[in-house]
């Protein structure tokens, strides 16, 4: 019999208050139950909140380098359960065993780099404009975070966000998405592993619309990082504008590749197929439009096809298989009802466009890579995110074009070009909106230690990664020391003279 799982409130692994349960099942496999899982509400995230108070507490008076140490610790734990929470990963969502593995590596990655923060958080310290006076600023705890993440990268993503919260000092109530509660789970598990105190983290799994929902408007929690989708983004945030919470968003993307006719075409070949079909095209940055320059449109395109063609789809955990199934039926349709509106804007499906077919293919939620082509600037599918195995191709003139449509959508998280011109790379990085741009590599490829995010509808300005996350999880003070044994006036009195 599948087993019940729990949420972790109070130090403890609880059942709901709700009493209510949801099945998750294999994307590969329906009729393999993972398990059952709390179908939570606002009660459940109550109970969190009041204990992530409590531990706040203590935890914010460790210091930063032991609570570095833990961090540390988290990274050697998941570097030993990588290839166990790797198969949990792949049987819970899909991706290929080579991805799921790639996930835990980039949450193995940002252990270590918040382990090395605990001996940083620098402050600043600067010269006063008044005699016998200091000016520093250091960085100080907030409080509860409130942590709620999408399904396609279960580890990684929620990582980027909870290791950073820790590292600054702040509690932890984190609510992965409904699709991905094992690897949640086990997230929670490494942290207690390596000796994190129980209470600094709160596990609350269930929907987006009760447990989320009750932790962005719940008073005592100032602080939301959220990643997903930007219609959700959106609600968030109105409600944390009118609560003036701090908000990270993370939302959708439209990320086009541009293939100049300098480029090396099977560089540029095997670069699309990863960006496109990677995670089976579920990623926030993945390649989404393929800008194809006229002179070798139809070239690469013949080259596309036969190599998309080749992709096989199937269980992630088989080693024969390049594409593993959607995360659910919802997305799935979602993806075929974008194709039919391509086809009713006059594209034409070059390859794929429909569900995947076979004995082998029956039991999951499968979709065939497919390839648009003939798509115009301004169609739908060439504007709005798809969020499925599906690249839409048009054709280009020149850079200049390029660009324009690269910016013409309301999204602006990641992009490519390819070129062997160092003048059209340089322009491209300079004027493509966009968080990031990659030169002859594909969309997706961030690096745990470097910003990440976007631009336009894609974000609100903050950056997860690297060293400018820190700054989102963490507040500064600044402190002004007088030994001058006089009243300085600032800006009055010139220089203290
Ligand atoms: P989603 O917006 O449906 O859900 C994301 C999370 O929000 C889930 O945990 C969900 O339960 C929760 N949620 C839903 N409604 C809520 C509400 N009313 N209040 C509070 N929480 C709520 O997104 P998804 O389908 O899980 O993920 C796909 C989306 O995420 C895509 O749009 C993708 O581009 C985006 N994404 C962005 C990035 C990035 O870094 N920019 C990375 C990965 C995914």
């Amino acid at each position: 019999m599948a087993k019940t799982f729990k949420n972790f409130i109070g130090g403890q692994w609880v059942a709901p208050m709700t009493g209510e349960y949801y099945e998750n099942r294999n994307p590969a496999t329906w009729s393999e139950l993972i398990g059952r899982f709390p179908s939570s509400g606002p009660k459940d995230v109550e109970q969190a909140v009041r204990s992530a108070i409590r531990s706040f507490a203590l935890w914010k008076k460790t210091p930063a380098p032991a609570r570095g140490d833990v961090l540390r610790r988290v990274g050697d734990v998941l570097t030993a359960r990588k290839e166990e929470i790797a198969r949990a990963m792949t049987r819970e969502m899909g991706k290929v065993l080579a991805e799921t593995r790639g996930d835990i590596q980039e949450g193995i990655d940002t252990a270590y780099y918040a382990a090395s923060e605990g001996r940083r958080l620098f402050g600043h310290t600067v010269p006063s404009e008044l005699r016998s006076k200091w000016a520093m600023s250091f960085r100080r705890p907030i409080g509860v975070a409130g942590i709620i993440t999408p399904f396609n990268f279960p580890m990684a993503i929620p990582t980027w966000k909870i290791f950073p919260a820790l590292l600054c000092g702040n509690s932890v109530v984190f609510k992965p998405s409904a699709d991905v509660p094992h690897t949640g789970t086990l997230l929670v598990e490494v942290l207690l592993e390596a000796g994190l105190p129980p209470e600094v983290i709160q596990l609350v799994h269930g929907r987006g619309r009760a447990v989320g929902n009750a932790i962005v408007n719940h008073p005592k929690v100032p602080l939301i990082s959220f990643t997903g989708s930007t219609e959700t983004g959106a609600k968030l945030g109105e409600i944390c504008g009118r609560m003036h919470k701090r908000l990270s968003l993370e939302m959708g993307g439209k990320n086009a590749m541009i293939v100049m006719d300098d480029a090396d075409l099977e560089l540029a070949l095997d670069g699309v197929l990863w960006g496109a079909f990677g995670t089976t095209g579920q990623r926030c940055t993945a390649t989404s439009r393929l800008l194809l320059h006229r002179k070798i449109h139809d070239r690469f395109l013949r080259m596309l096809v036969d190599r998309v063609e080749r992709l096989r789809l199937g269980d992630g955990l088989l080693p024969t298989t390049d594409v593993g199934p959607m995360i659910n039926e919802a997305a799935r349709e979602n993806t075929q009802h974008y194709v039919d509106i391509g086809l009713g804007e006059g594209a034409e499906v070059l390859t794929g466009g429909r569900k995947g077919r076979g004995a082998r293919l029956a039991q999951g939620w499968f979709y065939q890579p497919t390839v648009l082509g003939g798509v115009k600037a301004g169609m739908r599918v060439e504007q709005e995110e798809i969020f499925g195995p599906v690249l839409s191709v048009v054709r280009i003139g020149s850079l200049d074009e390029a660009i324009r449509v690269n910016n013409g959508v309301k999204f602006g998280l990641s992009s490519s070009l390819y070129t062997r011109d160092v003048r059209a790379a340089f322009r491209a990085m300079e004027e493509i909106d966009a968080g990031i741009t990659y030169i002859n590599a594909p969309t997706i490829g961030a690096e745990a230690h470097l910003p990440f995010g976007g631009v336009k509808e894609t974000g609100n300005g903050h950056r997860e990664g690297g060293w400018e996350v820190y700054h989102f999880f963490s507040e500064t003070k600044v402190i002004y020391v007088d030994y001058s044994g006089t009243l300085q006036r600032a800006q009055i009195d010139n220089y203290g003279e």
